[in-house]
């Protein structure tokens, strides 16, 4: 027997990193975008790899993670549902699984019956093939990212593909109120991640109002805001009504699940839809998920984890502007956005910091978890201090704040903003309107 690899031994995170390449690891995903580490273990907020260096982690794991690694009650409940009852079984029905939909449904405004798949990605290719479903229309309207399936790939470009029969409407709400003016007897859905840092709620109720006005289904993707924007996501917290929504990153803190919650007359056409999943029976994560959901009942982890966040956020804020680094700071505290002069500049920053022990989202989207504690938040503005201190040393700004097109420029990269009516957007949504109304793509 092999066995199964818990320390590296003699290797370190270079050498790994080349064994890795050897065979596995695309060079963008997994290794150029990423800090040069191998890690072997975490718990709570701080992780250690392969030499032994500890560092702490401000990316809740690009959000797979709510309560941190290692979470006590999480870990006893998947560990106990396996031990003790199995992984699968011929049915996919469960107790878990259908306590996990009542729950869900209690919590999210939007629930009234709730299935499951394993990723982001499914669960909103699964509201999509709902609402197309349920409405028997075919267009779906769309803004922000949704994962990585076919049906959206385009999601940075403004525009009509008449390929997916999707239109991306880049945020814009001229371009939205136009859309569903001219074609709402041929749109199925509206889908849209929500990016608090850039829209209020005000702004998502009138998306909201609007399809309903139009009679067309209105999908909020908030696979990564269901807990971080606050304790019922932007459709409970937030109060903006939806006819759909999905949800993944934390759920079951790390395993593997995501929820679609909606009207029982749009859910009920899972079959007509043709959705399927093997895994979609698999138990361990719910029992997990319930674990978490029991964590988060009286409101007091998401609440420390929103105090911490309001700490970073500030410092992070105060940091840049000792240090003469123009940036506009902004969001949710448990997700919120770092925009500085360019993109190389934010990896500079980051990487900077990686080198004093605390590992940041290089694009600039921060998250804590519940995990973390006052001197995590300390240490993290510490690292990112004297990162700061070091790149601004050998870099000059203009003097001012960040630059509106700097911002806008952020918005356009990152999501596919293109919220303001300028001349160019309203071509665009000219174009769009022609190519839709021709059903052509040309
Ligand atoms: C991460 C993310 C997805 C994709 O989820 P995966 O689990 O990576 O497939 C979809 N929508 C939003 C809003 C996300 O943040």
């Amino acid at each position: 027997m092999k066995g199964i690899p818990m320390s590296a031994g003699a290797q370190g995170n270079e050498e790994l990193i080349k064994r890795a390449r050897r065979v596995t690891a695309a060079e963008v995903y997994d290794i150029g975008t990423r800090f040069p580490a191998v890690y072997t273990e975490a718990d709570g907020s701080w992780m250690t790899d392969v030499e032994g260096n500890r560092c702490l982690d401000v990316t809740a794991a690009s959000g797979a993670l709510l309560l941190g690694n290692r979470n006590p009650h999480v870990v006893g409940a998947i560990n106990r549902y396996i031990a003790e009852h199995g992984v699968v079984f011929a049915s996919t029905l469960s107790l878990p699984r259908i306590e996990l939909a009542e729950r869900l449904c209690e919590w999210f405004p939007a629930g009234e019956k709730a299935v499951f798949t394993k990723t982001g990605s499914e669960a909103t290719t699964t509201a999509i093939r709902l609402a197309r479903a349920a409405s028997g229309k075919d267009l779906i309207v769309t803004s922000g990212y949704h994962g990585w399936h076919d049906w959206h790939t385009g999601f940075l470009t403004m525009g009509y593909d008449a390929g997916t029969r999707t239109v991306t409407f880049g945020y814009n709400e001229t371009a939205l109120e136009r859309l569903l003016t001219e074609f709402a007897d041929r749109i199925a859905g509206v889908i849209v991640t929500p990016e608090p840092a850039w829209f209020g709620a005000d702004y998502y109720q009138r998306l909201s109002a609007l399809c309903a006005k139009h009679g067309v289904l209105f999908i909020i993707d908030e696979v990564i805001t269901s807990f971080r924007y606050g304790q019922h996501g932007l459709n409970g917290t937030g109060g903006v009504p939806a006819d759909i929504i999905t949800m993944s990153k934390g759920l079951a803190n790390g395993h593997a699940i995501a929820a679609i919650l909606g009207k029982a007359e749009v859910m009920d056409c899972y079959d007509a839809a043709g959705i399927a999943g093997t895994y979609t029976r698999e138990v361990p994560p719910m029992a997990a998920a319930l674990a978490v959901l029991d964590v988060l009942a009286d409101g007091s982890a998401l609440a420390n984890a929103r105090k911490q966040g309001t700490t970073l956020m500030n410092g992070m804020r105060d940091i840049l502007d000792a240090v003469g680094i123009p940036a506009f700071v902004g969001g949710p505290p448990m997700m919120f956005d770092v925009v500085v002069p360019s993109e190389a500049l934010s990896w500079d920053l980051y990487r900077a910091a990686f080198d004093y022990g605390a590992y940041f989202e290089d694009s600039g989207t921060h998250m804590v978890t519940t995990s973390f504690t006052d001197s995590d938040t300390d240490h993290a503005l510490t690292a990112f201090e004297k990162g700061a201190r070091k790149v601004a040393a050998t870099t000059n700004f203009e003097p001012g704040g960040l630059s509106v097109d700097r911002k806008a420029e952020f918005a356009a990269e990152a999501f596919g903003g293109n919220p303001v009516d300028s001349a160019e957007v309203l071509a665009k949504i000219d174009t769009m309107v022609r190519r839709i109304a021709a059903g052509t793509q040309a």
